[in-house]
């Protein structure tokens, strides 16, 4: 644990707010964003490409509507930045970053009495301000509460005020008593202005307003309708359940005293109202009994005694808030806002109730992003940003702390690039301490964590900026994004564990952090004192299971699902009454994707689709997880909770595994090769080409273009350059990319470049066209993998005796090399010695493969080719090394014409041409 001292408010450590914030703070509800979508200009498009070019990706602009002013943001990649811009430029013209709010003692208490006596005056009742229409509605109240505004109301409802007490009092920010007993006692200071009543709980003007006001506001509301409200009652007994109730808001009634009466208090003004839960924008609040007694004890600060009430403490409500609530509650969201003087409200469902309940559990805003309360998990790794489904983990430790009224936590990142020369210690050691042999990192499988230049730690802080935790991972990433989001899950994860095992000791608990680098100071604890008693019935399901399953129906396609691929699933869960024959519909998804092997979905359901092949369904049972976890499912939540109770039973889940897609290929390459496989198998061809001195080559098989691109950042003697595939959105991608790059050459001051004609066409490279006959170097990497080995030989063929390059590289994956790539042990080794000694049956490295070779056989098809054809062929590759087993990871053989060769004059079909690009058609830019 880390000592911190007293806990203290240096407001040199109080995050700054961030601009929207800012305009927030000072307007609510009267600052309007208004984004709009800017088209990119075509500069990255690619004119002249027949095929339908994907939008460009859109930029935004925001417009920021002010009462004073409006302003517009620059565009961003990112609705949120163009938001923010706009909030910077308003701050910057308002000059509102200067005023700082920094009185005297005695200055503030004048200004909350100031405050308080505005409120109070006539102006105020037709001012646009959520709290008038409460002073509006507080002179339609019944007998005597007539004109009388609960102290609770100002308390909530006025940031001015709020932001001056929290000034007098920092406890304030945390505790709306306070800030009631702060206000009374401010309002007593206006003794000639306005009555407190006896408890002091609301405030009431001496002189009435005018009897012309108070008939135009009585008239105001006769013309409204009252409007049932659906509420979340919460007893604070906890042996009662969380039910739905229906209010009925009459419009000419005040509706806190409609609250009041449910909770069977006398009126509005003891009710105390609690700070707002979820959303940002959200008007979902907890309504409960104000505690007099408290109140009371509060007129000598910070001297808080719940001991003798502890009993009232209704724990749900008091977890859910975030503050300390007595006796039943009521969840509801309705309220005033500055928009409209109608009362807002929403339903709130007991389903909705329980996915915010759910959502304070560390994992429970990533189940409920994926809509899959009951299938998904907070992945174990960040493998891939492409990878990861649902909210990121950054955002979900943001909304985490949000609803635990924590700080925003502090990422910081270091980047070690230029530290990794220069003989830093620390920077030297962190990099070294994540080089993972090999072999570690295929025994980690996905978890492999591959290093770079990006390192972060988060500090997470209180409210009052007392730090609770701090994790510091050693590991560093390529890329920044990577690095966030890895330690983000990480505190993540940590968090899991300490909300699911109450019965960790604080010891326990500290050598656990010390494996996730956390380390948390004895504030930590104050921060999540509820949680354990809150999150209480039922078992978590987090263990791994060996799951039976039961049969899988349907036909074995052979395509399974391998670690790191994306497996595409539907399922249902049902619950089943033990013993009798209900089942309750309790959870669906059509298309599930979900990232196999890194614990992204419930144990039990990771087992079963490792087990299934695409197009197979199953089916197994589990025990029953936290009930919230289920009522938070159910659409029905009402019902479901009628099932579990009274019998024992069970989840029942239906599987359907749908396709497996994004294989092993491209991650395993990334993680384990630096630069990556593809990368150097790029720069592999480009080597050979420069050496060639050739003039036009033609690229088999080219995909997204990748090494034409390649090509053009270099200088060569090319001057024509062709691709050919037969994906219409590989062949886009590669125009784009081309097209930019060559336009970039066009410049006058980079006369570097050669290339006088670029073209890509549609065409199977098992098929001869004359137009591409003649090239000097013909290049086909990593795609005679994909064709049927018949059409691998018919490529050879048809390349080395028509289009008659005089060179041609091909690439291919080396099967041995799995080995590596796979760790591959095959399933069920240990228990079986018999299987030990068989061969182990590695998988492709991609399900598109149809056959990988070992080494043997690659130089089979290209020697026996190259002897047909009169090539000579040498071999070569990328990835290991030749005289170290078992080879390169990708073969390449290099063949070379010889003096005799074929000679294309046979007539072929047409590939068709999608796009092209030459020198002449260009406009010549500068001095001509
Ligand atoms: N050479 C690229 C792409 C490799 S992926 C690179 O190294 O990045 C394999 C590519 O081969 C895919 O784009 C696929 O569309 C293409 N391909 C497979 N069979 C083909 C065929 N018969 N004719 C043309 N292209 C083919
Ligand atoms: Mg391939």
């Amino acid at each position: 644990m880390i000592e911190t001292g007293k806990p203290q408010v240096n407001p040199s450590k109080m995050p700054s707010l961030t601009p929207k914030a800012i305009i927030h703070q000072k307007y609510g509800d009267k600052a309007s964003y208004e984004v709009e979508e800017v088209q990119v200009t075509p500069e990255n498009g690619c004119p002249g490409l027949v095929i339908t070019q994907k939008a460009p990706p859109c930029l935004y602009r925001c417009t920021l509507h002010l009462p004073e002013t409006t302003v517009v943001s620059d565009t961003f990649k990112r609705k949120k930045e163009a938001e923010q811009s706009a909030a910077e430029k308003a701050i910057e013209k308002l000059g509102l970053r200067q005023k700082e709010y920094n009185p005297t003692m005695q200055e503030a208490w004048d200004d909350l009495a100031g405050r308080v006596a505005f409120l109070f005056a006539n102006e105020f009742l037709s001012f646009p301000h959520p709290l008038s229409n409460h002073f509006r509605a507080a002179l339609r109240r019944d007998g005597h509460f007539n004109g009388f505004v609960p102290v609770s109301v100002i308390a909530v409802y006025d940031a001015k005020t709020t932001s001056i007490c929290k000034f007098i009092n920092p406890a304030a920010e945390i505790n709306s008593l306070l800030v009631m007993s702060l206000v009374s006692r401010a309002a007593a200071k206006l003794s000639d202005l306005v009555i407190i009543s006896d408890d002091q709980l609301s405030v009431q003007r001496r002189n009435l307003y005018s009897p012309e006001i108070i008939s135009s506001i009585i008239h105001e509301a006769s013309l409204l309708e009252s409007t049932p409200l659906d509420v979340i009652l919460i007893p604070v007994s906890r042996e009662k359940a969380v039910e739905p109730l229906k209010l009925n808001i009459s419009a000419t009634g005040y509706y806190l005293d409609v609250i009041a009466r449910a909770l069977s208090l006398p009126g509005a003004s003891d009710i105390i109202i609690s700070r707002t839960i979820g959303k940002a924008s959200s008007e979902m609040r907890i309504y409960s009994s104000a505690p007099k007694h408290l109140f009371e004890n509060l007129s000598e600060p910070q001297t808080k005694q719940a001991s003798h009430v502890e009993g009232s403490l209704n724990i749900r409500a008091t977890y859910f808030a975030g503050q300390e609530i007595y006796g039943d509650a009521i969840l509801a969201s309705v309220g005033y806002t500055w928009k409209s003087t109608d009362l807002s409200h929403e339903a709130i469902s007991l389903c909705s109730y329980y996915r915010n309940f759910v959502s304070k559990i560390p994992s429970g805003p990533y189940k409920v992003s994926r809509d899959a309360i009951l299938a998904a998990q907070l992945p174990l790794a960040f493998t891939t940003k492409s990878n990861w489904r649902g909210s990121f983990p950054r955002d979900i430790l943001c909304a985490f702390c949000r609803s635990h009224h924590l700080s925003e936590p502090v990422f910081s990142t270091q980047s070690s690039m230029l530290d990794s020369s220069v003989n830093l210690p620390g920077s030297c050691k962190k990099l070294k301490a994540t080089e993972l042999s090999k072999k570690e990192k295929s025994e980690l499988g996905i978890a492999a964590v591959p290093t770079g230049v990006f390192s972060c730690n988060i500090k997470i802080f209180s409210k009052n900026q007392e730090l609770l935790l701090e994790c510091s991972p050693q590991e560093s990433y390529r890329k920044q994004m990577d690095a966030v989001q890895s330690v983000a899950l990480k505190v993540l994860h940590w968090l899991d564990i300490f909300f699911e095992k109450p019965d960790l000791s604080a010891e326990e608990l500290g050598l656990l952090a010390k494996k996730f680098d956390i380390q948390f100071t004895h504030n930590f604890f104050k921060g999540f004192s509820l949680c354990h008693s809150v999150h209480r019935s039922g078992t978590t399901i987090t263990q791994a299971a060996d799951t039976t399953l039961n049969n899988v129906d349907g036909q074995n396609s052979g395509v399974t699902p391998t670690n790191g691929c994306l497996a595409c699933i539907s399922y249902t869960v049902s619950l089943l009454g033990e013993g009798d024959s209900t089942k309750e519909y309790i959870e669906s998804c059509e298309e599930f994707e979900f990232e196999v092997g890194n614990q992204a979905v419930l144990p039990h359901l990771d087992a079963a689709v490792e087990k299934m092949a695409v197009g197979q369904s199953t089916y197994f049972t589990v025990e029953l997880p936290l009930s919230e976890l289920i009522l938070a499912a159910s659409g029905d939540s009402a019902k479901t909770l009628s099932l579990l109770s009274p019998r024992s039973c069970k989840l029942e889940y239906c599987v359907t595994l749908l396709q497996v897609t994004e294989p092993l290929e491209d991650r395993m390459e990334q993680a384990l090769f630096s630069p990556p496989l593809s990368k150097q198998r790029v720069e592999f061809a480009v080597c050979q080409i420069r050496q060639s001195s050739t003039a036009s080559l033609v690229d088999f098989g080219c995909g997204s273009g990748s090494l034409l691109d390649s090509l053009l950042s270099y200088p060569t003697s090319l001057e024509k350059i062709a691709g050919v595939d037969l994906s219409h959105r590989g062949l886009a991608k590669a125009a784009k990319l081309v097209h930019s790059k060559l336009n970039s050459l066009l410049d006058p001051n980079e006369p570097t470049s050669k290339m006088k004609s670029a073209a890509l066409y549609y065409g199977n490279i098992t098929e001869f066209d004359p137009q591409l006959h003649g090239f000097d170097i013909a290049t086909c990497l990593e795609v005679i993998e994909h064709m049927e080995e018949k059409e691998a030989c018919l490529f050879g063929n048809v390349v080395l005796s028509l289009f008659a390059p005089k060179i041609l590289i091909v690439s291919t994956p080396n099967y041995e090399y799995n080995v590596i790539l796979q760790g591959c042990t095959p399933r069920g080794q240990e228990d079986d010695p018999d299987e030990r000694n068989q061969v182990q049956a590695c998988k492709f490295r991609n399900h598109d493969h149809k056959f990988e070779w070992t080494r043997a056989q690659f130089e089979h098809w290209a020697s026996e080719l190259a002897v047909k054809h009169n090539y000579s062929v040498e071999f070569s590759g990328v990835g290991g090394a030749a005289d170290v087993e078992p080879g390169f990871a990708s073969q390449i053989a290099i063949f070379r014409r010889g003096e005799e060769s074929g000679n294309g004059m046979e007539c072929g079909s047409e590939y068709v041409q999608i796009w092209n690009w030459s020198r002449e058609d260009q406009p010549v830019g500068g001095v001509s």
